[in-house]
């Protein structure tokens, strides 16, 4: 795989990649995209194979500015637009009826289609360069942290994907809200850096879906389909802890800790006697940029097992704790 440093001076060679029906991993704000043509079934098939994806999980489709939403999807009501005015470009995806000109495959056979607009200058080259949409999962394997950072990426994709554009560690670090409008309402089907606080202030109410935080049956009706797998998991085994009370906090880990238990948090657990503590920082804007590096440093230690701080589910902490809970695969205590 070749790490391209400078987009400018390789634009052409990224944009007849893209026309060969390959991949592109390329740099947000969220996170790393594994990009490929949105328009032609071969190119968003080799998604799903080198991902490993379940076929029944949707793409996200980047674009380059507002104009060209309307080329693929049809904005229905006021609610929606006002939500494209007041969160793109950004680190926000809307689901949206989609235009015949999307293949399925990229919907997972769904009528709707999910937009969105990077904000990351190297992003909008490569969009604004390749001129098609490209649809674009996280890059990394399926089920596995995502990619935040050119080295844990490479490791996972070389051999299958031959260039990746290097934009540095991903500033936001966790993947973009995902907003359906569900009868006029606004409603999160996957939080993340705009919070439901912040779609509140411009629409006036929000819903948050009740699968955020709960674990779906492969059988019930969702409207994420993304939220139904394993995901975002190293191969340790996890248990997410949470209490906002310190001493009550430290407890629930010196109850749980086994042989070679690794501690992932804030410097408040620092002094806990374990096998290792590995910082993840203290603000919820740290803890979001560092989760998914972190955990994969984590993986590499050989533990038996990570306890991970959880946060207060509020603002950008829900985020956190959406991804946090499906990485511990929801073996989740609380006090
Ligand atoms: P990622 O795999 O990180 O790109 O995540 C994409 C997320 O967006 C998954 O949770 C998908 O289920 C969700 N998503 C994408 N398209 C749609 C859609 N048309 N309707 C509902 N959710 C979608
Ligand atoms: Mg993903």
């Amino acid at each position: 795989m070749e790490v391209i440093e400078n987009l400018e001076d390789n634009l052409e060679k990224i944009k007849k990649e893209i026309d060969k029906d390959n991949l592109v991993i390329f740099p947000t704000e969220t996170v790393y995209g594994i990009g490929a043509n949105a328009l032609r079934s071969s190119s968003v098939n080799k998604i799903f194979e080198v991902k490993t994806r379940a076929l029944n999980n949707p793409l996200i489709v980047h674009l380059k500015d507002k104009s060209e939403i309307k080329k693929y999807a049809y904005v229905s009501n006021e609610i929606e637009q006002r939500l494209i005015d007041a969160f793109m470009p950004g680190p926000f995806t809307i689901v949206l009826k989609k235009k015949d000109i999307i293949p399925n495959c990229v919907t997972a056979n769904l009528d709707t289609v999910g937009i969105r607009i990077p904000i990351n200058p190297i992003a909008n080259r490569f969009l604004e360069y390749v001129k098609v949409p490209i649809a674009a999962p996280s890059a990394n394997i399926s089920s596995r942290p995502s990619g935040t950072k050119v080295s844990d990426i490479k490791d996972e994709f070389e051999g299958k994907v031959n260039y990746i554009i290097d934009g540095g560690e991903s500033k936001i670090g966790l993947e973009s809200t995902v907003v359906k409008v569900i009868d006029n309402i606004p409603t999160i089907l996957r939080p993340g850096f705009i919070t439901k606080e912040d779609i509140e202030e411009v629409i006036g109410v929000c819903n948050v879906s009740s699968h955020v935080l709960s674990e779906i049956k492969e059988t019930e009706k969702v409207e994420s389909p993304g939220m139904l797998y394993k995901h975002y998991a190293p191969k340790t085994k996890c248990l997410l802890v949470y209490s906002d009370d310190i001493n009550k906090l430290k407890k629930i880990i010196k109850d749980n800790l086994v042989d070679k238990t690794i501690i992932l948090g804030s410097d408040k657990l620092n002094d806990i006697n374990c096998y290792k503590y590995v910082n993840y920082g203290n603000s919820l804007e740290e803890i979001a940029h560092n989760i998914f590096s972190k955990l994969r440093e984590c993986d590499k230690l050989n533990g038996d097992l990570i306890i991970i701080e959880g946060v207060k589910k509020e603002g950008l902490g829900l985020a956190i704790m959406n991804r946090l809970i499906r990485t511990s695969n929801f073996n989740y205590k609380e006090l």
